[in-house]
Formats: C-alpha cells, sequence, structure tokens
C-alpha cells in the first residue's frame, strides 16, 4: 500500500517537473516562438526590432495543418501542399529585413503561400497585395489572414509575373518563387527608392536584393537560398533579362 503510494506520488511529482507551469497547447507554441525569435533570428543577426515584435507575434503554426503544429517553430521549411513549402522562419525575417518597412508602405508579394509571410508584412507595411498561382493555397492563405484579423491584406489568384498594374507602384516588393531572370514587369512596378528582393537562378539560387534609385537599379546579392522554381510566364524563356 505504502509503496504504491510513494510511486504514484513520484509519478505526479515527475510529470509535474517535465511541465512546471502546466502550460496550455498555446503558451507551449508562443513559448516555442519566443525561443525561435531569439535562437534563431536575433542570433543570426536580424536586428530590426519591428521585424523581431512581428515574428514573435504572428502564429506561424495557424498557417500549417494541426499535424505539424509542434514543429512549426523549428529551423526549417515545411510542407503546406501542393509540392510548395512554408519559408524557413529565418528567411522570412532576413527577407522581410532587406525591405526596411516602417508602416507606411504598400507592398506586393508573389507567392502568398500558406499566408504567413503575407501577415508578417501586414504587421509592418501599410498595405499588402499579394498574388498566389495555386488558387487552393490563395484561398485557403486568405481565409487564415481574415480569421487572424489582417484588414489590410489582399490576395489574388494568378500568376504574378506581371504583378498587379492597377495597384502599382509598390514601395516594396517581396518574392517567395524563384525565377531565373529577373521580371522586368515587376520592376516596372517599383517606385523609385523602393525595394525589391526575390531568389534568382535554378538549382543554385541567390538572394536579390534591388534598389530603384533616381540614377538607376542597383543589384545586391545577398545569400545563397533554394526556393520553389516561379512558374508559369517565369518559366518561358526572357533572354533580355537573363543575368
Ligand atoms: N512565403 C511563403 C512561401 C510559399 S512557397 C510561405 O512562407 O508560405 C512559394 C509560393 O509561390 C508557392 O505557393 C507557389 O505556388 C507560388 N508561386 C509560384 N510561382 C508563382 C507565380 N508565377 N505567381 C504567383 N505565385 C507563384
Amino acid at each position: 500500500m505504502a509503496w504504491h503510494w510513494i510511486f504514484g506520488s513520484l509519478c505526479v511529482i515527475l510529470a509535474m517537473m517535465g511541465n512546471p507551469k502546466h502550460q496550455s497547447l498555446e503558451e507551449w507554441l508562443a513559448a516555442r516562438r519566443k525561443a525561435m525569435v531569439r535562437e534563431q533570428i536575433a542570433a543570426r543577426g536580424i536586428t530590426d526590432e519591428r521585424v523581431l515584435a512581428a515574428m514573435e507575434k504572428v502564429p506561424r503554426h495557424r498557417f500549417l495543418p494541426k499535424h505539424l503544429w509542434e514543429e512549426a517553430y523549428d529551423d526549417g521549411p515545411l510542407p503546406i501542399g501542393y509540392g510548395q513549402t512554408i519559408s524557413q522562419p529565418y528567411i522570412v525575417a532576413y527577407m522581410t529585413e532587406q525591405l526596411a518597412l516602417t508602416g507606411e508602405e504598400k507592398v506586393l508579394e508573389i507567392g502568398t503561400g500558406s499566408g504567413y509571410q503575407t501577415a508578417i508584412l501586414a504587421e509592418l507595411a501599410k498595405e499588402v497585395f499579394s498574388i498566389e498561382i495555386v488558387p487552393e493555397l490563395g484561398h485557403r492563405a486568405a481565409r487564415i489572414l481574415k480569421e487572424l484579423g489582417y484588414t489590410n491584406v489582399h490576395v489574388r489568384i494568378g500568376d504574378g509575373y506581371r504583378g498587379w498594374p492597377e495597384e502599382a507602384p509598390f514601395d516594396a516588393i517581396l518574392i517567395a518563387a524563384a525565377p531565373d531572370h529577373i521580371p522586368q514587369p515587376l520592376i516596372d512596378q517599383l517606385k523609385e527608392g523602393g525595394r525589391m528582393i526575390l531568389p534568382v537562378g535554378d538549382y543554385y539560387q541567390d538572394l536579390v536584393l534591388i534598389r530603384k534609385t533616381a540614377e538607376g537599379i542597383v543589384k545586391e546579392s545577398k545569400i545563397p537560398v533554394r526556393f520553389v522554381p516561379m512558374r508559369g510566364e517565369a518559366e518561358q524563356s526572357h533572354p533580355t533579362d537573363k543575368r
């Protein structure tokens, strides 16, 4: 009898040590998100306080199917269906920081995917226009963004190669799928003083930052990356645009 009592008490004590605060799932995920910002993002050199705050606020797990929630704050991309992936958190933070957003901007995003990067942009800019070529992904992302209360996001289904001319020009453009050349229509839709960040290349890709200045276009290769290819018109050859 005494043995049972001692054994039972030990089990309860051990279980409490494993989860000292009796956290709910949401609390556990928020703690994981905080650790993600500290260990994967700030530790690798992202310093923009607004970017760090947005990464800590946006619930990345909500953009994933439930069975992947526990992995939502891991250091990598994850599958979202239709052969596509949600980008690695660090890359989302890196690309966002490169746009140097202050809160006043009109932003164009190509490749809505899960909608996670869209939410980060919506936290940091005035308005976000996002284009997704896979209808099911675009509709799902739009629904989740609405559920989370974002009213400054507009999602359109289609090929983003030619941008969103009715809303141009944009202060910033972020492309989340890799073309093998820089799409000229998107450069044309960038405001003077504006910034565009995109992966460029086939198997080996570079993250390229483009700044449109009064003197012309300034291109800067940043880091090697691996994104899904940009579909649609980007796959046809545009020899004059080749780097
Ligand atoms: N930042 C997104 C990444 C999604 S992956 C996230 O974190 O979830 C890139 C997305 O670009 C995919 O959903 C793919 O379907 C989309 N895509 C590819 N080519 C496209 C094109 N030409 N126009 C619009 N979207 C495109």
